[in-house]
């Protein structure tokens, strides 16, 4: 796994997605080296890089293109990307050219989660996983009522990691944000 503090950050861009969310969404992916992923939102690009370690190849799409050179600038830190393609365009554009999706993980939609999931939907094969994290709680629920609308079986897992801050006088707890991390497979 990278480490949160060797990525660029910036005060504009979300992100990283923090290591042990990213962890989760890994094994809830259960990624191959076959496998082809969109990365919907993708930020400073946290989700990508590890992806991009892992998958046969990666499409990471975000709105705001300060993301997309952010995210190039992480990957070329890590010496990843050769199989990483970047798409400055809103998601719902965006997927309407893509095809042949194994894993979509949606980390970012603005207003248009629902039109997303109906075009990943659309777009996933047989047996292709969709992974949503969500941190507002009206997107949680978006999210696992539509996916139950497209017949899937959604499952939410909320994650609250606190990390330890070793002092001299003692171990000190530090929480990071909440986050609700929702995954669902097709048949
Ligand atoms: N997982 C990322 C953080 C995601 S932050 C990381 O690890 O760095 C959410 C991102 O979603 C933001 O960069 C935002 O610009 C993007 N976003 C929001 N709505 C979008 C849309 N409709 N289409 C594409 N990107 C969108």
């Amino acid at each position: 796994m990278l480490k949160d503090s060797d990525f660029f950050k910036s005060c504009d861009v979300p992100g990283p997605t923090k290591e042990a969310i990213r962890a989760i969404i890994l094994y809830k992916s259960d990624v191959k080296n076959t496998d082809s992923v969109v990365d919907i939102g993708c930020g400073t690009g946290g989700i990508t890089c590890e992806f991009a370690q892992r998958a046969k190849d990666v499409t990471s799409i975000d709105i705001n293109s300060e993301a997309i050179e952010i995210t190039q600038k992480n990957l070329n830190k890590f010496s990843l990307g050769g199989n990483v393609k970047l798409i400055q365009d809103d998601g719902a554009n965006a997927l309407k050219n893509i095809d042949n999706i194994d894993i979509a993980i949606v980390g970012g939609s603005g207003k248009k989660l629902e039109e997303i999931l109906e075009l990943i939907d659309l777009k996933l094969n047989s047996k292709g996983r969709i992974i949503i994290t969500a941190i507002l709680v009206d997107t949680k629920v978006e999210a696992v009522n539509k996916l139950k609308e497209l017949n899937y079986n959604p499952s939410i897992m909320e994650v609250n990691i606190s990390n330890g801050r070793v002092l001299n006088r003692g171990i000190m707890m530090m929480s990071e944000n909440p986050i609700a991390i929702i995954s669902a497979k097709k048949h």
